[in-house]
């Protein structure tokens, strides 16, 4: 993360390969959040009003908007990330994805529910359970995926009903106002605002909305659920993840090899799925070593221009290149060994991409979310061995099992602790929206997405019962008090839920009837 400080009117945006000078953002002062907060929520109620079809219309000429501009937002999110051509591509194309979904479902997903009365005198009443969003929901993001991080929130949160106030990440705030952008220009009701700062703006974020969804660094995420227990709005947090992943004896090595390379090395590893730690077991795990090395030593590493000529591209910051650098530097003063990469490049923040070998969990390379080019290997006896120390972290964002026995994969997976497995792949679950994404232990609270559930969470479950029978006179227990009337609910309600005719015991009922 930059070092940089909210007293400074303007943020300056540079390319981490270059150190080139991209673009300036406003730092928005917590007070003008605040009255961007107030006047969100001038507009939020008509937003609600129009309901999810009236939305759809304008969720999806956003989505057309993102096609069309996806060009120039490539440009703008490659200039601020020095990623390769493809990564920026597909931070629009994952944008849309998620955007169509929730747009196209909301309708569905926001319906109301009307459920079964719990007992036979509750049947005098139909009951709804409406779903009505929370009026501001503020999104804060990282920097890993600039525009994609803040698409795949803001868009179910304004599909939701809810207006949004974003603050991007301080150091790629660019993307974001690019959507910002977007959003203007397509004409849509002004229910999203975008404030571009660091921590002091995020801060009046949470401060000021009435949820909160984050991602970020765990430490931040901790600070963030304790001001919004203070203020007691709900929150969902995204944090900090050391994805492990387990290479059984019986799995195809060269997919394994290849599918982990990828899986640690998408964005120069800077994904909070990432994977961060591989454990092999010991009949395949020479040949497995060298095959991944050799997978890893291959990728090309660059910054691109329009066309796709990389792999991998830079770091995000000088920061995350230093905590790399320790981690390689301190697993190797331990005793690991590395098959390739272990350096800079000697260019901007371009760390080679870097397999380390005969590392344990004392190094920081396997305890510490390193969110780099690096993959630790170890060697494990068995399964048992591979589950116990993939289950050692205070990590469980999400892992990988690598088989040719996918029920023995399926079985591994139920012995995680991660909110995510995905067997014989990396980051497919991402790219199932329909599926919660949410990380256990450190990794955070709540999760993303899961269907209607995605939707749901900007939204308070309001109970409404509406009398299923001409309503004449009073009910049963209002005043003026009866100890008779209340004799026949207690017998009905005993009878509804008791076991056997000793517990409806109407003597004792009967008693009480006296008793008055
Ligand atoms: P990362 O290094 O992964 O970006 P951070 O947790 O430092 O992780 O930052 C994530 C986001 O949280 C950024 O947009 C940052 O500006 C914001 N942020 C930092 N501190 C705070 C805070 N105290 N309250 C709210 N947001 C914050």
């Amino acid at each position: 993360m930059s070092e940089l400080d909210n007293d400074v009117a303007v943020i300056e945006v540079h390319n981490p390969a270059t150190g080139d000078l991209v673009g300036t953002v406003p730092v928005i002062a917590p007070d003008d959040v605040a009255a961007a907060v107030r006047e969100l929520r001038l507009y939020q109620p008509e937003w609600e009003a129009i309901g999810p079809a009236g939305r759809k219309h304008w969720l999806l000429k956003m989505q057309d908007w993102l096609i069309d501009n996806t060009e120039q937002l490539a440009a703008v999110l490659q200039s601020e990330t020095a990623k390769p051509r493809v990564d920026a591509i597909v931070d629009s194309a994952f944008a849309v994805d998620i955007l169509g979904y929730y747009a196209r479902r909301a309708g569905k997903f926001l319906a109301d529910d009307h459920p079964s009365p719990h007992s036979p005198l509750a049947r005098v009443k139909s009951l709804t359970v409406a779903y009505r969003p929370y009026p501001v929901v503020g999104v804060i993001t990282p920097w890993n995926f600039p525009l994609a991080m803040p698409a795949i929130d803001v868009f179910p949160a304004l599909a939701a009903g809810a207006a949004v106030i974003l603050k991007p990440s301080e150091v790629t705030p660019l993307s974001a106002v690019e959507l910002a952008r977007g959003w203007a220009e397509i004409g849509a009701p002004p229910v999203l605002r975008v404030v571009t700062g660091a921590g002091a703006t995020g801060a009046a974020v949470v401060e000021n909305a009435d949820y909160i969804q984050f991602t970020g660094s765990t430490a931040t995420g901790r600070r963030i659920a304790a001001a919004c227990a203070e203020r007691m709005v709900p929150y969902s947090l995204e944090l900090g993840g050391k994805d492990p992943a387990i290479v059984l004896a019986d799995a195809d090595l060269d997919r394994a090899a290849h599918g982990i390379a990828f899986g640690g090395m998408f964005n120069a590893g800077q994904v909070c799925i990432s994977v961060e730690r591989v454990y092999v077991e010991a009949p395949v795990y020479d040949e497995f070593v060298t095959k991944l090395t050799a997978a890893v030593a291959a990728l090309r590493q660059g910054a691109d221009g329009r066309e796709s000529e990389h792999d991998v591209g830079a770091l995000a910051n000088e920061n995350q290149v230093l905590i790399v650098q320790r981690h390689v530097d301190e697993a190797v003063a331990a005793g690991a060994r590395v098959t390739t990469g272990g350096k800079r490049t000697g260019v901007g923040t371009f760390f080679e991409p870097t397999v380390l070998v005969d590392v344990d969990h004392s190094m920081s390379c396997v305890a510490e979310e390193t969110f780099g080019p690096t993959l630790p290997v170890m060697k494990v006896a068995d399964e048992a061995e591979a589950i116990r120390l993939a289950n050692d972290s205070i990590y469980g964002l999400s892992a990988s099992v690598w088989t040719g026995d996918k029920a023995r994969g399926e079985r591994v997976a139920r012995q995680l602790e991660t909110g995510a497995v995905n067997i014989n792949d990396v980051f497919a679950n991402l790219f199932n929206p329909a599926m919660p994404m949410g990380g256990w232990g450190l990794s955070g609270v709540g999760a993303r997405w899961g269907g209607a559930s995605g939707l749901r969470k900007y939204c308070r479950a309001q109970a409404m019962t509406k009398p299923k029978l001409p309503t004449m006179g009073k009910e049963l227990f209002w005043y003026p008090s009866d100890m008779n009337k209340l004799v026949i609910a207690v017998a009905a309600m005993r009878a509804a839920g008791a076991r056997g005719m000793r517990r409806i015991d109407l003597p004792t009922v009967l008693r009480l009837k006296k008793s008055k």
